[in-house]
């Protein structure tokens, strides 16, 4: 069996309280930012300033779920799990014509 190693993405939503919108956090940056300080970053960008988890649940960022879904779009498990590996080799035909012009 052979094994491949991949950097997942795991995810979980907390709640803001700045903007009251729920930001998807990686388990690696929320585990950085309890062990070391400071605010996790979504995926997104945006500093979480975690709401009390007995606030009642707030809609999910529009941009944290665009980028988890593009996500989804890469060609293989591979790529999706480690987007960095993905590399394009030719230019598509769309930017090989406007790149001439
Ligand atoms: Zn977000």
């Amino acid at each position: 069996m052979t094994t491949i190693p991949t950097r997942r993405l795991y995810t979980g939503w907390f709640l803001a309280i700045d903007d009251e919108h729920e930001h998807a956090v990686t388990d690696e940056e929320f585990s950085r930012t309890r062990a070391g300080g400071g605010l996790p970053e979504a995926v997104c960008g945006h500093a979480v300033s975690i709401a009390s988890c007995m606030s009642p649940p707030g809609p999910h960022c529009h941009r944290c779920e665009r980028y988890l879904a593009a996500r989804e779009t890469f060609p293989d498990l591979a790529t999706r799990l480690d987007p960095g590996r993905h590399v394009h080799r030719k230019p598509s035909l769309l930017r090989r014509l406007f790149r001439a012009g």
